[in-house]
Protein backbone atom coordinates (compact mmCIF):
# COMPACT_ATOMS: atom_id res chain seq x y z
CA UNK A 1 0.00 0.00 0.00
CA UNK A 2 0.92 3.19 -0.56
CA UNK A 3 0.62 6.62 1.01
CA UNK A 4 1.07 9.77 -1.75
CA UNK A 5 -0.37 12.18 0.09
CA UNK A 6 1.22 11.52 3.56
CA UNK A 7 3.86 14.03 3.19
CA UNK A 8 3.60 17.89 3.58
CA UNK A 9 6.53 19.06 1.00
CA UNK A 10 4.82 18.75 -1.86
CA UNK A 11 1.14 20.35 -1.96
CA UNK A 12 -0.79 18.57 -4.12
CA UNK A 13 -4.27 19.88 -3.70
CA UNK A 14 -5.97 21.90 -1.15
CA UNK A 15 -9.76 21.83 -0.26
CA UNK A 16 -12.08 24.48 1.70
CA UNK A 17 -15.32 24.29 3.11
CA UNK A 18 -16.50 27.40 4.59
CA UNK A 19 -19.72 28.26 6.00
CA UNK A 20 -22.27 29.04 9.55
CA UNK A 21 -22.99 26.71 12.00
CA UNK A 22 -26.14 27.92 13.40
CA UNK A 23 -27.31 27.16 16.88
CA UNK A 24 -30.80 24.79 16.51
CA UNK A 25 -31.37 24.29 20.31
CA UNK A 26 -28.88 26.09 23.74
CA UNK A 27 -25.27 25.46 22.41
CA UNK A 28 -22.24 25.49 25.17
CA UNK A 29 -19.28 25.25 23.89
CA UNK A 30 -16.48 25.78 27.38
CA UNK A 31 -13.07 25.95 27.02
CA UNK A 32 -10.76 24.52 29.43
CA UNK A 33 -10.97 24.41 33.14
CA UNK A 34 -14.57 25.67 34.35
CA UNK A 35 -14.99 28.05 37.27
CA UNK A 36 -15.42 26.54 40.74
CA UNK A 37 -19.09 25.52 41.71
CA UNK A 38 -20.53 28.54 43.33
CA UNK A 39 -18.96 30.88 41.21
CA UNK A 40 -22.29 33.10 39.67
CA UNK A 41 -21.61 30.92 36.04
CA UNK A 42 -19.90 27.53 36.93
CA UNK A 43 -19.87 26.95 33.69
CA UNK A 44 -19.19 29.93 31.24
CA UNK A 45 -19.22 29.79 27.38
CA UNK A 46 -15.66 30.14 25.23
CA UNK A 47 -15.21 33.58 24.71
CA UNK A 48 -13.04 35.71 22.46
CA UNK A 49 -12.48 39.55 22.32
CA UNK A 50 -13.46 40.68 18.89
CA UNK A 51 -13.27 44.26 17.77
CA UNK A 52 -13.39 45.14 21.16
CA UNK A 53 -16.02 42.91 22.90
CA UNK A 54 -16.50 39.69 24.58
CA UNK A 55 -18.10 36.95 22.26
CA UNK A 56 -18.86 33.35 22.14
CA UNK A 57 -16.99 31.42 19.57
CA UNK A 58 -16.64 27.64 19.38
CA UNK A 59 -12.65 26.71 19.36
CA UNK A 60 -11.37 24.74 16.01
CA UNK A 61 -9.72 22.26 18.63
CA UNK A 62 -13.58 21.73 19.75
CA UNK A 63 -14.80 21.32 16.26
CA UNK A 64 -11.85 18.94 15.39
CA UNK A 65 -12.42 16.84 18.38
CA UNK A 66 -15.70 16.27 17.55
CA UNK A 67 -14.73 15.32 13.77
CA UNK A 68 -12.58 12.47 14.87
CA UNK A 69 -14.54 11.04 17.64
CA UNK A 70 -17.46 10.68 14.18
CA UNK A 71 -14.48 9.56 12.39
CA UNK A 72 -13.60 6.81 14.87
CA UNK A 73 -17.34 5.42 14.96
CA UNK A 74 -17.58 5.54 10.92
CA UNK A 75 -14.17 3.92 10.36
CA UNK A 76 -14.78 1.72 12.86
CA UNK A 77 -17.89 0.63 11.14
CA UNK A 78 -16.51 -0.11 8.05
CA UNK A 79 -13.94 -2.54 9.47
CA UNK A 80 -10.82 -0.42 9.67
CA UNK A 81 -8.93 -0.16 12.85
CA UNK A 82 -8.43 3.39 14.09
CA UNK A 83 -6.73 4.38 17.78
CA UNK A 84 -8.86 6.43 20.06
CA UNK A 85 -6.55 9.64 19.02
CA UNK A 86 -6.45 10.88 22.73
CA UNK A 87 -3.74 11.69 24.33
CA UNK A 88 -1.37 8.18 24.99
CA UNK A 89 -3.67 6.58 23.20
CA UNK A 90 -2.97 7.23 19.58
CA UNK A 91 -0.79 4.87 16.95
CA UNK A 92 2.17 6.81 17.67
CA UNK A 93 1.92 5.46 20.99
CA UNK A 94 1.87 2.10 20.55
CA UNK A 95 4.56 -0.33 20.48
CA UNK A 96 6.86 0.03 17.00
CA UNK A 97 9.77 -2.67 18.31
CA UNK A 98 10.40 -4.64 21.70
CA UNK A 99 10.14 -1.40 24.71
CA UNK A 100 9.99 0.80 21.70
CA UNK A 101 6.77 3.16 21.04
CA UNK A 102 6.19 4.29 17.25
CA UNK A 103 6.75 7.90 18.02
CA UNK A 104 10.26 7.01 19.66
CA UNK A 105 11.16 5.47 16.65
CA UNK A 106 9.78 8.08 14.64
CA UNK A 107 11.87 10.68 16.48
CA UNK A 108 15.31 8.95 16.54
CA UNK A 109 14.83 8.08 12.58
CA UNK A 110 13.94 12.20 12.52
CA UNK A 111 16.95 13.03 14.81
CA UNK A 112 19.33 10.86 12.23
CA UNK A 113 17.69 13.51 9.22
CA UNK A 114 15.87 9.71 7.82
CA UNK A 115 12.80 11.90 7.09
CA UNK A 116 11.55 9.51 4.17
CA UNK A 117 12.11 6.62 6.07
CA UNK A 118 10.04 8.20 9.39
CA UNK A 119 7.35 9.14 6.63
CA UNK A 120 7.74 5.60 5.46
CA UNK A 121 7.47 3.96 8.73
CA UNK A 122 4.46 6.08 10.32
CA UNK A 123 2.38 5.59 6.73
CA UNK A 124 2.78 1.74 7.68
CA UNK A 125 2.17 1.78 11.37
CA UNK A 126 -0.06 4.08 11.65
CA UNK A 127 -4.35 4.27 11.61
CA UNK A 128 -5.85 6.26 8.67
CA UNK A 129 -7.28 9.00 11.13
CA UNK A 130 -3.71 9.69 12.76
CA UNK A 131 -2.68 10.40 9.12
CA UNK A 132 -6.15 12.76 8.20
CA UNK A 133 -6.09 14.76 11.51
CA UNK A 134 -2.29 14.13 13.19
CA UNK A 135 -0.66 12.16 16.25
CA UNK A 136 2.34 12.99 18.26
CA UNK A 137 5.13 14.52 16.06
CA UNK A 138 2.94 14.45 12.77
CA UNK A 139 0.65 17.15 11.92
CA UNK A 140 -2.28 16.00 9.90
CA UNK A 141 -3.35 16.93 6.46
CA UNK A 142 -6.74 19.14 8.40
CA UNK A 143 -7.44 22.26 10.05
CA UNK A 144 -10.31 23.59 11.59
CA UNK A 145 -10.67 27.26 12.34
CA UNK A 146 -11.90 28.91 15.70
CA UNK A 147 -15.62 29.74 14.22
CA UNK A 148 -16.58 33.51 15.45
CA UNK A 149 -19.95 35.34 15.33
CA UNK A 150 -18.89 37.40 12.15
CA UNK A 151 -20.15 37.75 8.79
CA UNK A 152 -18.20 37.74 5.71
CA UNK A 153 -17.09 41.08 5.88
CA UNK A 154 -15.76 40.31 9.83
CA UNK A 155 -18.67 41.99 11.27
CA UNK A 156 -19.49 40.92 14.49
CA UNK A 157 -23.25 38.82 14.71
CA UNK A 158 -25.17 39.67 17.84
CA UNK A 159 -25.16 36.65 20.36
CA UNK A 160 -27.74 35.83 22.97
CA UNK A 161 -26.61 34.36 25.72
CA UNK A 162 -28.54 32.69 28.54
CA UNK A 163 -27.75 31.08 32.18
CA UNK A 164 -29.61 27.74 33.07
CA UNK A 165 -29.80 26.43 36.86
CA UNK A 166 -28.71 22.51 37.57
CA UNK A 167 -28.64 20.32 40.05
CA UNK A 168 -25.13 18.69 40.52
CA UNK A 169 -26.10 15.03 41.47
CA UNK A 170 -23.20 12.69 43.03
CA UNK A 171 -22.87 10.11 40.54
CA UNK A 172 -22.42 6.93 42.89
CA UNK A 173 -25.36 7.52 44.95
CA UNK A 174 -27.54 9.36 42.88
CA UNK A 175 -28.60 12.20 45.60
CA UNK A 176 -27.89 15.98 45.34
CA UNK A 177 -24.38 17.44 46.99
CA UNK A 178 -25.38 19.99 49.53
CA UNK A 179 -25.76 22.97 48.07
CA UNK A 180 -24.54 21.69 44.79
CA UNK A 181 -27.06 24.46 42.38
CA UNK A 182 -24.98 25.31 39.35
CA UNK A 183 -25.34 27.72 35.88
CA UNK A 184 -24.81 26.74 32.71
CA UNK A 185 -23.89 29.72 30.45
CA UNK A 186 -25.53 28.74 26.75
CA UNK A 187 -25.88 30.59 23.73
CA UNK A 188 -29.42 31.38 22.36
CA UNK A 189 -30.65 29.11 18.80
CA UNK A 190 -30.39 31.22 16.05
CA UNK A 191 -26.35 32.48 16.87
CA UNK A 192 -24.22 31.51 13.68
CA UNK A 193 -20.92 31.13 13.47
CA UNK A 194 -18.65 31.33 10.54
CA UNK A 195 -16.34 28.12 10.43
CA UNK A 196 -13.91 26.98 7.84
CA UNK A 197 -11.78 23.79 7.36
CA UNK A 198 -9.30 23.38 5.74
CA UNK A 199 -7.60 19.98 3.76
CA UNK A 200 -4.01 20.20 2.15
CA UNK A 201 -3.35 16.56 0.05
CA UNK A 202 -6.01 14.62 0.95
CA UNK A 203 -7.36 11.97 -1.17
CA UNK A 204 -10.95 12.10 -2.59
CA UNK A 205 -12.27 9.41 0.02
CA UNK A 206 -10.72 11.24 3.15
CA UNK A 207 -12.28 14.15 2.10
CA UNK A 208 -16.10 11.99 1.54
CA UNK A 209 -15.52 10.88 5.14
CA UNK A 210 -14.75 14.56 6.51
CA UNK A 211 -18.33 15.76 4.25
CA UNK A 212 -20.18 13.17 5.83
CA UNK A 213 -19.37 14.10 9.47
CA UNK A 214 -20.32 17.76 8.23
CA UNK A 215 -23.63 16.42 6.68
CA UNK A 216 -24.21 14.01 10.29
CA UNK A 217 -23.58 17.36 12.34
CA UNK A 218 -26.35 19.24 9.73
CA UNK A 219 -28.68 16.62 10.18
CA UNK A 220 -28.71 16.81 13.61
CA UNK A 221 -27.33 13.22 14.11
CA UNK A 222 -24.02 14.56 15.62
CA UNK A 223 -24.07 17.38 18.48
CA UNK A 224 -22.02 20.06 19.55
CA UNK A 225 -20.93 21.17 22.89
CA UNK A 226 -21.95 20.16 26.58
CA UNK A 227 -25.08 18.69 27.94
CA UNK A 228 -26.18 16.73 24.99
CA UNK A 229 -28.77 14.78 26.79
CA UNK A 230 -30.84 17.89 28.12
CA UNK A 231 -31.28 18.84 24.52
CA UNK A 232 -28.28 20.80 23.93
CA UNK A 233 -25.77 21.04 20.89
CA UNK A 234 -28.05 20.89 18.07
CA UNK A 235 -26.58 22.95 15.50
CA UNK A 236 -26.83 22.89 11.25
CA UNK A 237 -24.63 24.27 8.91
CA UNK A 238 -25.97 27.34 6.09
CA UNK A 239 -24.39 29.10 3.87
CA UNK A 240 -22.02 26.06 2.58
CA UNK A 241 -19.43 26.54 0.21
CA UNK A 242 -16.77 24.02 -1.17
CA UNK A 243 -13.58 25.17 -2.95
CA UNK A 244 -10.36 23.16 -4.47
CA UNK A 245 -7.55 23.72 -5.86
CA UNK A 246 -4.18 22.32 -7.01
CA UNK A 247 -2.50 20.09 -9.97
CA UNK A 248 -4.73 17.49 -9.37
CA UNK A 249 -7.91 19.47 -9.66
CA UNK A 250 -9.30 20.79 -13.09
CA UNK A 251 -12.77 22.24 -14.12
CA UNK A 252 -14.07 18.65 -14.22
CA UNK A 253 -13.52 18.01 -11.09
CA UNK A 254 -10.77 16.14 -8.45
CA UNK A 255 -8.58 13.62 -9.88
CA UNK A 256 -7.80 10.46 -7.92
CA UNK A 257 -4.71 10.27 -6.01
CA UNK A 258 -2.63 8.18 -7.81
CA UNK A 259 -0.46 5.31 -6.24
CA UNK A 260 -3.10 5.73 -3.11
CA UNK A 261 -4.88 2.50 -4.64
CA UNK A 262 -8.05 3.16 -3.06
CA UNK A 263 -8.82 6.60 -4.81
CA UNK A 264 -11.33 7.45 -7.63
CA UNK A 265 -11.91 10.36 -9.38
CA UNK A 266 -14.65 12.74 -8.22
CA UNK A 267 -16.81 14.24 -11.27
CA UNK A 268 -18.06 17.75 -10.47
CA UNK A 269 -18.87 18.79 -13.81
CA UNK A 270 -21.95 20.34 -14.06
CA UNK A 271 -22.00 21.44 -10.39
CA UNK A 272 -18.67 23.45 -9.47
CA UNK A 273 -17.31 26.34 -11.62
CA UNK A 274 -13.86 27.57 -11.76
CA UNK A 275 -13.10 31.46 -10.14
CA UNK A 276 -9.42 33.28 -9.39
CA UNK A 277 -7.35 29.63 -9.57
CA UNK A 278 -10.41 27.62 -7.73
CA UNK A 279 -13.16 25.21 -8.26
CA UNK A 280 -16.04 26.27 -6.44
CA UNK A 281 -19.74 25.83 -5.22
CA UNK A 282 -22.00 26.77 -3.61
CA UNK A 283 -25.47 26.47 -1.12
CA UNK A 284 -27.09 23.24 -2.74
CA UNK A 285 -24.69 22.22 -4.81
CA UNK A 286 -21.71 22.27 -2.30
CA UNK A 287 -23.92 19.63 -0.74
CA UNK A 288 -24.38 17.92 -4.30
CA UNK A 289 -20.72 18.05 -4.32
CA UNK A 290 -19.90 16.70 -0.75
CA UNK A 291 -22.49 13.58 -1.62
CA UNK A 292 -19.98 12.65 -4.77
CA UNK A 293 -16.85 12.10 -2.28
CA UNK A 294 -19.28 10.50 0.34
CA UNK A 295 -19.62 7.96 -2.00
CA UNK A 296 -16.26 7.36 -2.75
CA UNK A 297 -15.31 6.92 0.96
CA UNK A 298 -18.50 4.11 1.22
CA UNK A 299 -17.08 2.29 -1.80
CA UNK A 300 -13.53 2.52 -0.41
CA UNK A 301 -12.59 -1.04 0.77
CA UNK A 302 -9.94 0.76 3.01
CA UNK A 303 -10.24 -2.52 5.64
CA UNK A 304 -8.66 -5.29 3.01
CA UNK A 305 -5.16 -2.43 2.82
ZN1 LIG B 1 -4.13 6.26 14.85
Amino acid sequence: MSWPWISHSVLLRECLLTGYIVAKSPLRVGVGREAPLGSPVDLAVARVRLNGRSVPYIPGSSLKGVFRSVAIQLARAKGLRVCSGLSRGTCMDAEYAAGETLLEHIESLLREGLTSEALRDFSERACLLCKIFGAPSFSGHVSFSDAYPVNESGEVLEVLTGVRAGIAIDRRTGAAYPGALYHVEYVEPGSRFRFSIISTNLPNYAIGLLAKVLRMVHQGWVRLGGFKTRGFGEVSVEGLRFAARGVTVDVEGLRLLKLDGFDEDVDLGGLASESEGWLRCEGDKAWECLARFEEVWERAKLAQG
